[in-house]
């Protein structure tokens, strides 16, 4: 895929921000497809992949070149570090617009559900920020403090009618773990909660690409899907080649792609 001659891409790449997000903010829903969406990941150098990370028959060529583990322990050539882009402002909002435009594309009607949530931390501005484009309710989870690995949420201090429908919206997801907690904390608190039919996530890195788009009762609709393939650890090619596995990769983000 070329990249797009976009200017607001080239002053985030010149690191001109201020000229960048005065271009962003002007931009419609029309404008948020996901061919843009992946450039701004690449202009922010949010998107890493490893040059074999796509390799059919798992064999590694550069064993010099690190690979990630992820959050579900799973080993992968591929990251996307949500939070560099999410953390401009401007910036979570457009990819708010290219969630409800890859929603329009679907066909979904707006109208089917009354509220939006996200996960703690990751998916609250994001969630906030569908909410505002929509006109629907929104109220923050919470991470559950006595979860020591921090993966339970709890949905407190907000009654959600019986009846109404909630969209849960996400950054990203590879096992759907964390919309399946999300709508297990809003169950907890609200028996009487429905969630709406289609869970739309940015990212949708699947830990099984043959299995269905799932996470609970509803279908991941991704605005970039990554088919990467992803290992448990004892059956990872990178580390059987010799290539360092870094655990943390957004910490050790610069050395990942190259900038240390
Ligand atoms: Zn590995």
């Amino acid at each position: 895929m070329s990249e797009p001659k976009i200017p607001f891409l080239d002053a985030i790449r010149r690191g001109d921000l201020r000229t960048a997000m005065s271009i962003v903010s002007c931009l419609g829903i029309e404008d948020a497809t996901p061919d843009l969406v992946e450039s701004v990941f690449s202009a922010c150098q949010a998107g890493w992949r490893h040059p074999d990370c796509e390799m059919a028959d798992h064999e590694v060529k550069h064993p010099d070149i690190a690979h990630v583990v992820l959050r579900s322990g799973l080993h992968s050539g591929a990251y996307y570090n949500c939070p560099m882009v999410l953390r401009n402002a401007a910036l979570c909002m457009f990819m708010a617009k290219a969630i409800v435009h890859e929603m329009q594309a679907s066909g979904i009607n707006p109208c089917d559900f009354q509220w939006v949530a996200g996960s703690a931390t990751s998916a609250i501005g994001l969630s906030f920020a569908v909410a505002t484009l929509l006109g629907k309710n929104w109220h923050p989870l919470q991470k559950d403090p006595s979860d020591p690995k921090g993966k339970t949420q709890l949905w407190q201090k907000c009654a959600i009618p019986s009846g109404e429908v909630v969209l849960n919206v996400e950054e990203l997801t590879t096992t759907c773990g964390t919309p399946e907690a999300v709508q297990a904390a809003i169950r907890q608190a609200n028996p009487a909660v429905e969630f709406f039919g289609y869970t739309p996530v940015l990212i949708y890195r699947p830990a099984d690409l043959a299995a269905p788009n799932r996470a609970g009762d509803s279908i991941i609709l991704p605005v970039l899907k990554i088919d990467v393939p992803n290992y448990e650890r004892d059956n990872c090619p990178y580390c059987e080649a010799g290539s360092e596995a870094i655990t943390d990769p957004k910490k050790d983000w610069a050395k990942l792609i190259g900038a240390a």
